[in-house]
């Protein structure tokens, strides 16, 4: 499938399983036979280097960058970002070059932090990382670095953080297409998808190809940093500017974005113990990893909206974006936590 201008190249493992989580649905039923049916869209399996939901929104970027003959990918994110790490087993599968810059968002001096996890990962996958402090305009520093390889000779492509841009936000359009088609192959009626949001490229992309295919099932992002009318505005925006690359920007209105920022606790990529405890009941009840920045946020939401009733008699579709690479660099974090 092509959509719109940009031809993807192709490396992730698609279509992604759908698998009913009959555990976890069992957990959250309230013994009424209410609570949700739990299905799980398994983008945590997308297939490269330890997969993830940035693995589709790259086979668009990354179809871009070759077109225009680049080198070196540029990109940021967090220091334990999964887009980062996506990022730059991308540039190693095309022989590219990749220069990161990580923004020291959450301030936490641990070494498992700062050095295990995905930072490990980035390094084996032979990206050039650069750490720079909170609050840093990581846009004006993805320029700055740009501009750096482009003196020396090179030829970079900037991607922004998450890969959230129209061209990224295509390949959540292309994931919409097909989890439809998979629920229609297995009967199965959707009521409702719910996914985490940050960057807001998934969920955008989610609705821009349900809109644009004209299917009627509602998205519930749960969001990881920014507050409501933030992410609700940033999602619409986004959402809206990839239907018209389809040629459909009307079918995108703002009624169809909602996200629930109830649930981001201290701020991003910091846990707590609700975000420990759904780690484990994911882990303990599905055999599934969840990670403490982005699924388990959007678990522990679920879990909770699902505890006052507001999934009663639904099927509910949870995107698992991946993330579990991350774990590792929360180890002292979760110290004590697991018994
Ligand atoms: C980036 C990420 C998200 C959020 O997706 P956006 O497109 O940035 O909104 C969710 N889960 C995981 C594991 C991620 O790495």
């Amino acid at each position: 499938m092509n959509l719109a201008r940009f031809t993807p190249v192709r490396f992730a493992h698609l279509p992604t399983p759908l698998e009913p989580m009959i555990r976890l649905t069992e957990a959250l039923s309230n013994g009424l036979g209410g609570g949700p049916e739990l299905w799980v869209k398994r983008d945590d399996c997308t297939g490269l280097a330890g997969g993830g939901n940035k693995t589709r929104k790259l086979e668009y970027l990354l179809g871009d960058a070759l077109a225009n003959d680049a080198d070196t990918l540029v990109t940021q994110g967090a220091v334990q970002s999964n887009h980062v790490r996506q990022t730059a087993a991308a540039a190693a599968r095309f022989g590219l070059a990749c220069e990161i810059i990580l923004e020291h968002r959450t301030g936490s001096q641990a070494i498992d932090y700062n050095r295990s996890g995905n930072v490990l990962l980035d390094e084996l996958l032979g990206a050039k990382l650069r750490v720079v402090p909170a609050g840093t305009d990581m846009n004006q520093a993805l320029a700055e670095v740009a501009a750096e390889v482009a003196e020396r000779g090179g030829r970079p492509y900037v991607i922004p953080g998450g890969g959230s841009n129209i061209i990224g936000a295509l390949g959540y359009v292309e994931c919409a297409f097909e989890l439809v088609a998979q629920a229609n192959e297995a009967g199965l009626e959707i009521d409702r998808i719910v996914t985490a949001t940050g960057s807001a490229g998934t969920h955008a992309g989610l609705v821009a190809g349900l809109a644009v295919m004209g299917a009627d099932i509602p998205v519930l992002g749960i969001g990881v940093r920014a507050p409501k009318d933030v992410q609700e505005a940033n999602v619409f925006k986004l959402a809206q500017d990839t239907a018209e690359l389809l040629g459909h920007r009307d079918r995108v209105s703002r009624e169809m974005v909602v996200a629930d920022c109830d649930f981001v606790g201290a701020g991003y990529g910091l846990i707590d113990d609700s975000v420990v405890d759904a780690l484990k009941l994911a882990a303990r009840t599905e055999g599934l990893l969840f990670d403490p920045v982005y699924t388990g946020k959007a678990l522990k939401g679920l879990i909770a909206l699902a505890q006052i009733g507001r999934f009663d008699g639904e099927t509910v579709v949870f995107l698992h974006t991946g993330g579990a690479q991350g774990l590792s660099g929360y180890q002292s974090e979760m110290e004590g936590k697991l018994a």
